[in-house]
């Protein structure tokens, strides 16, 4: 079976695993520290504040800013649903936008309709690894007065107008899940160029407390001090960062390789009347997934026979990034169509992409695609 992903993760990793675990230090401490210097020194950026997921990264920043009932946050409906979910969580209310059909990007120019006198903050998403259109977000966040957050979970390395991913002035949150580009099983880390925000995320990931668990623990004696902000354990520990800073060794290598893959495919699945993602010019792309586009005619139900004819012949497929007004659970009767987010989720299919992925195994899942869109198509 050629999988849809597989990590590249080996001895190292163990081995930097098993020398935390004997050092009987496994809380967050000196290897956290070091991992989140490495993410931020990566994403340009001057501080990282790694914490348990790329989730609970977003929702930190949220309540940082101190959004809740009654707010507005602007995220592209097309995506992964921990975007929106985060919102909920602080009981503000999620506001979905449009995506670009080439990008699959937050369409800048659908977000001014979008904002009311409740919208306090932007959340684009780098989807897949690409950058979202930046430079018009920011600019119509700084005439309205509004906060953007950036989702870069699955854009560690991604690049935008030659800079990287984390460097265009706002919190951006990374993930670390295993289904990202690198893991450290779980975890996150928000990178960003302010100092005070840094402190506050810090204390909020922990309890709201500023001590450190190291500082606690080495102090002579019991300390206490006052608790002035509501916090969560959103803690990494440090077997986690360990390996992280393993995995991000590896980085450029696999960032690398999936970017020959990814060309290889877009030159064949194009030449076979499919369209392939793009790569805007100055954009550097992670591909963290790869999500093809079936002919504009296809069903959600063609393309799931596609996957199971797929699978029949060995190959992993997935559906690709849903259309989150969609879900029940965001269910709205009020809301507009969002025509863009409804073809993409209707004709994604994300194809198998991984660094061990052979150029003879890529040239079947062409193959084995193109054929069974042209039989069920
Ligand atoms: C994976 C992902 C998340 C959530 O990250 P976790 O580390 O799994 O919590 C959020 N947003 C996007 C766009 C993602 O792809």
């Amino acid at each position: 079976m050629i999988p849809i992903t597989k990590l590249l993760i080996g001895e190292e990793e163990a081995q930097a695993a098993a020398r935390v675990i004997r050092s009987g230090w496994l809380a967050q401490g000196a290897e956290v520290a070091r991992f989140e210097q490495a993410v931020a020194d990566l994403a340009g950026a001057r501080h990282g504040v790694a914490v348990s997921s790329g989730t609970t990264a977003l929702h930190l920043c949220l309540a940082a800013s101190g959004i809740g009932p009654g707010d507005e946050v602007l995220v592209p409906a097309l995506g992964f649903v921990a975007t929106a979910n985060v919102v909920r969580h602080t009981g503000a209310r999620p506001i979905f936008v449009d995506v670009d059909p080439g990008t699959f990007n937050l369409a800048p120019e659908r977000l001014e309709a979008a904002i009311t006198p409740r919208t306090r903050t932007i959340l684009p998403v780098h989807q897949l690894g690409l950058s979202a259109d930046m430079a018009p977000i920011l600019a119509l966040a700084r005439s309205r007065g509004l906060e953007v957050f950036e989702d870069g979970a699955c854009a560690l390395g991604a690049q935008y107008r030659g800079r990287p991913v984390g460097a265009l002035g706002n919190p951006c949150c990374f993930s670390f899940h295993p289904r990202k580009v690198i893991t450290t099983g779980e975890g996150g880390v928000i990178t960003t160029d302010d100092g005070e925000l840094a402190d506050t995320l810090r204390a909020l990931r922990s309890h709201g407390m500023r001590a450190s668990a190291r500082q606690r623990h080495d102090a002579p004696t019991a300390t206490s001090e006052p608790i002035e902000l509501v916090g969560y354990n959103y803690r990494m520990t440090d077997v986690q960062a360990a390996v992280g800073l393993v995995q991000i060794g590896r980085l450029a290598g696999i960032l690398e390789r999936r970017a020959t893959l990814a060309r290889r495919y877009g030159a064949a699945l194009s030449a076979a009347g499919l369209t392939p993602p793009a790569e805007p010019e100055g954009s550097r792309h992670t591909f963290q997934s790869y999500m093809v586009l079936l002919p504009d005619h296809f069903t959600a139900s063609q393309r799931d026979l596609v996957i199971r004819r797929l699978i029949d012949r060995g190959i992993a497929t997935r559906p690709g990034l849903m259309a989150l007004h969609l879900q029940p659970a965001y269910h709205d009767p009020t809301r507009p169509a969002l025509p863009v987010t409804e073809a993409l989720a209707r004709r994604g299919l994300m194809l198998p992409l991984y660094p061990e992925l052979s150029e003879g195994d890529q040239d079947r899942v062409v193959h084995e695609l193109c054929s069974a869109v042209s039989e069920l198509g």
